[in-house]
């Protein structure tokens, strides 16, 4: 059997993992970097840019770029680029590309399939489109799994000698997850899980951005989508500057716009109040539906990037009381636990044994007939949110009017009383013999395994006949025709080749700076993104190409930091000192200097 291998498919970062030599380890990118920005990026004549180039490019170019597209996995949302629509599984599908080929030349071997996490809350058409994200890669994807229950799955293998209920908390960039978790001799249990997919660390982001637009007598919603897109990044650096120090100050250079702001912690839970109030939702649900109270949980682990943030762990001791909150890796736990699911579905024999038993984290039911009003159907729920799964639940129904002629099963899941607030799943009709209404009756057997897929079996109990649906797929979801399609138009898209990514980087990176410059630092960029573009693309020294780089890296170093330090009078000769410091003696230096210099005034 090939390596399988376990992603992490975050909304703001994505890593992978594979099991070997007894433990889970995650896989490096070009950059040597475990996390590769869940961002894509598209050039006119369709070359991928993905991960951290393609963030740098989210300013200079916000039209071709996307992120944070995971939070509409399985919706009908579209993004638009150089003609085309793309879904957020096709821009998943870039993403989980490139962490396949990032593993495929870390490991040197060709990878076919993965295990891929998703957001316990995750409904069954994002789960679905999931696995679409997945086929599109070229990955065969038969487990997903969930991501709290991939982080116990890590917690376990570090504390393998309790026995214990514990509390893991994953706040990510775009969902929380709460996940009551039983740990016995080597089972994992995931009792209860709850959540909100859609609070995370850039709503935090957005909060700062929108107080920042208050301060400045602007209107976030009104400004460019760019300008938007510049305060966002700074407000996310200012909350994360906060991880660090008591208070930041956030500068936003625009152009000709320039600002600031001062933010505190306490500052931020002041304007973010709501946020934090939602988060105590899920935390009590979980322990409700657990049916455990806080003295039985041994700790809370918290997960996710957005758990760095101490007011989220000021506030959660405060609703929690003095609870040991335990800080592991938040950015890597899942990936790690995903790696050590791939290696217990390789059946490695140093984790075949550990078993995990997971939950379905949402109700599964049909519409039933509204006496009080007959237009609106009541969900009467079938598979009870937290049952462990796979399970499989029975319920009988009868005919709700007189000689009625068929039964229509409606799937809903969700939570909501009326069925048409939850989401429609598909429906079984059957066809049933004329009679009074309430004298027909059916038997309906909902299954429902670990991988999202729900059978729906339905008897009419006079007649025994039987229907049978498989409901992997939603309305919205991809066919397997139209996935074979698009595997093809896909597969003619280039992603950015690996072994240029640096370089790709350094130029996004100048594009970003020169798009948040002007005057003479805006010309300096240009100036050297010119000449770094015809070393690479006129030039095509790769010798040079690797003496310069280092140069150009440092100049926008100084660059950026100048725009984080402003108040100064920008001076081209300090950051120009770069290349001056170098060694004069170097034939080649000048040689590339003068070169360098003739292409300036061409
Ligand atoms: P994840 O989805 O787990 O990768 O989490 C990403 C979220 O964590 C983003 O919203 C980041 O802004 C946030 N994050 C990452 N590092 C920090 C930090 N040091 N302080 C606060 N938030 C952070």
């Amino acid at each position: 059997m090939g390596k399988i291998l376990g992603i992490d498919l975050g909304t703001t970062n994505s890593l992978a993992a594979v099991w070997q030599e007894g433990e889970s380890c995650l896989i490096p990118n070009s950059f040597g970097e475990y996390l590769t920005p869940s961002v894509v990026s598209f050039e006119a004549d369709d070359t991928v840019y993905v991960g951290k180039t393609a963030k740098e490019r989210l300013v200079s170019h916000p039209a071709q770029s996307f992120s944070v597209f995971k939070r509409f996995m399985g919706t009908d949302q579209r993004y638009e680029v150089n003609g085309k629509q793309y879904r957020p599984e096709e821009l998943s599908a870039f993403v989980l590309r490139r962490l396949k080929e990032d593993a495929e030349r870390y490991l040197g071997e060709l990878i076919e399939e993965a295990v891929i996490s998703v957001p316990a809350y995750f409904n069954d058409k994002a789960r679905k489109a999931t696995k679409d994200a997945g086929k599109l890669a070229g990955l065969k994807v038969e487990r997903i799994i969930n991501e709290p229950s991939a982080a116990a799955l890590a917690c376990r293998g570090l504390d393998e000698e309790n026995d214990e209920t514990f509390l893991v908390f994953d706040f990510g960039g775009g969902t929380l997850d709460v996940s009551l978790v039983d740990c016995f001799d080597n089972i994992i249990e995931i009792i209860a899980v709850s959540g909100d997919n859609h609070l995370g660390g850039s709503d935090f982001d957005k909060e700062i951005a929108v107080q920042f637009c208050r301060e400045h007598e602007l209107e976030f919603e009104h400004i460019s989508s760019q300008r938007q897109r510049i305060i966002l990044e700074s407000a996310s650096r200012a909350k994360c500057g906060l991880s660090e120090e008591k208070e930041v100050v956030m500068k936003v250079t625009d152009g000709e716009f320039e600002g600031q702001m001062e933010m505190s912690n306490k500052k931020l839970i002041e304007i973010s109040m709501p946020l934090f109030e939602r988060i105590s939702v899920p935390v009590k649900r979980v322990l409700h539906d657990g049916k455990k109270n806080m003295l039985d949980i041994s700790k809370v682990i918290l997960v996710g990037g957005s758990c760095k943030m101490p007011s989220v762990q000021q506030y959660l001791r405060h609703m929690l009381g003095e609870y040991s909150l335990t800080v592991m890796n938040p950015d890597h736990m899942v990936a790690l636990g995903v790696g050590t699911y791939a290696g217990i579905k390789e059946r490695r024999e140093d984790i075949k044994d550990l078993l995990l038993t997971d939950i379905c984290p949402f109700s599964l039911g049909t519409g039933i007939f509204n006496a009080g009003n007959a237009k609106r159907t009541l969900m009467s729920t079938i598979i009870e949110r937290n049952s462990v799964l796979p399970c499989s639940h029975r319920a009988h129904f009868q005919t709700a009017s007189d000689y009625q002629k068929y039964v229509v099963i409606d799937v809903y899941q969700g939570e909501e009383y009326y069925a048409d607030n939850n989401i429609h799943l598909g429906e079984v009709k059957v066809g049933v013999p004329l009679a009074p209404k309430g004298k027909e009756t059916v038997t309906v057997d909902y299954t429902y395994d670990i991988n999202g897929i729900l059978i729906v079996d339905v008897e009419v109990d006079s007649t025994g006949e039987k229907k049978r649906q498989v409901i992997t797929t939603g309305t919205d979801n991809m066919s397997s025709e139209e996935i074979k399609k698009r595997v093809e138009q896909l597969e003619k898209m280039k992603l950015s080749p690996a072994d240029q990514e640096e370089n790709q980087m350094l130029f996004a990176w100048g594009e970003r700076l020169y798009a948040q410059t002007t005057g003479a630092l805006k010309n300096e960029i240009g100036e050297r993104l010119n000449f770094f573009q015809q070393l690479l693309h006129v030039e095509q020294n790769p010798y040079k190409v690797k003496k310069w780089k280092s140069g150009i890296e440092e100049f926008l170093r100084k660059a950026e930091n100048y725009l984080d330090d402003s108040g100064i009078d920008w001076n081209p000769a300090d950051i120009d000192s770069w290349y001056e410091e170098g060694d004069q003696d170097d034939e080649r230096q000048e040689e590339d200097r003068r070169w360098y210099d003739g292409h300036l005034t061409h």
